[in-house]
């Protein structure tokens, strides 16, 4: 499994933390630098004209004020990379069925704008890059389904593919969470405050059946936000530790049963205690990197 370092949303510390402890403590996995997004793969999702704006640093100030940090070299840069990692993520995941960003799912960013911590929509521009590589060698549309766990509800990518039938947008996130003016996704599960892990796993696996029921993927992108969590800032939603393995778990496993590969990216997190989040994350890691070896020997058989 390869895992990309780099790309940073607030606040940064969590993202650093999860890089040392991954290279730390799970050496079994790659990790790779990424190679920061180009404005033309960039231009499959985000208007030419937003492009310019972030690379020239003249995004209006409405736009900055909604983004959530000031424009900086530094900001831009690690929009570019945190988005190629996505698409390096994707790439990988289709050569060895499961593959990980260790930042990504900036899920808030628009065609036209970002929002809420993103700049760009990381998942959304790699879906668009590996549909077009796969449209190079087949003429069958690439099916892409977008199962954001984050709790905050991935407006951005509903808005971006709501009018396409080869991306299915699955969201399960917090009612009274941001965005308080919702998208509308292919699926949206709108979960009530203090929602705790029996209800949880009950939607998820409610809605990975919906899922199948109306859409044939081919590929997985999996936001696995850690904000669900009780401890979390922001999150509003009362998930344990070890419910939340189990989604991740459910995730995994559903993909792996399909023969789908599936890149993952982390999403939001945002707790109280920042080494709970990492320990999150880890997990996350540790179960994605499990569901790949029942792949290769799923493969192998
Ligand atoms: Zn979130």
């Amino acid at each position: 499994m390869q895992t990309l370092p780099l790309g940073h949303r607030f606040p940064m510390s969590k993202y650093e933390l999860l890089k040392t402890r991954v290279s730390q403590e799970m050496g079994f996995i790659d990790l790779i630098e990424s190679t920061p997004v180009s404005q033309g793969e960039l231009a499959l999702v985000h208007l030419p004209r937003y492009i310019e704006q972030v690379f020239a640093g003249t995004v209006p100030a409405q736009i900055q004020k909604a983004i959530g940090f000031p424009w900086s070299l530094g900001m831009v840069e690690r929009a570019r990379c945190s988005t190629g990692a996505t698409i390096q993520a994707a790439r990988q995941a289709l050569m060895e069925g499961i593959s990980a960003n260790l930042a990504g799912g900036t899920h808030h960013a628009c065609a036209d704008q970002g929002g809420g911590f993103c700049v760009f929509n990381d998942v959304a521009v790699a879906t668009r890059v590996i549909q077009v590589e796969h449209h190079r060698v087949s003429s069958k549309p690439f099916r892409v389904a977008i199962i954001d766990l984050d709790v905050h509800q991935g407006n951005g990518s509903a808005r971006i593919f709501a009018k396409d039938s080869t991306v299915f947008t699955l969201s399960l996130h917090g009612a009274k969470n941001f965005p308080f003016e919702k998208e509308k996704s292919d699926l949206d599960v709108e979960l009530a405050d203090g929602t705790q892990d029996e209800d949880y796993l009950g939607a998820l696996a409610h809605s990975l059946d919906v899922l199948e029921s109306r859409f044939e993927p081919n590929f997985v992108f999996y936001l696995a936000g850690a904000d669900p969590y009780k401890g979390d800032r922001l999150g509003r939603l009362s998930l344990s530790v070890n419910g939340l393995r189990s989604r991740d778990e459910s995730v995994f496993q559903w993909a792996r049963e399909r023969g789908l590969p599936l890149a993952f990216v982390m999403a939001g997190g945002y707790g109280h205690d920042m080494q709970e989040t990492a320990q999150i994350q880890m997990n996350t890691f540790a179960l994605g990197y499990a569901s790949w070896l029942l792949w290769q020997r799923q493969d192998a058989l």
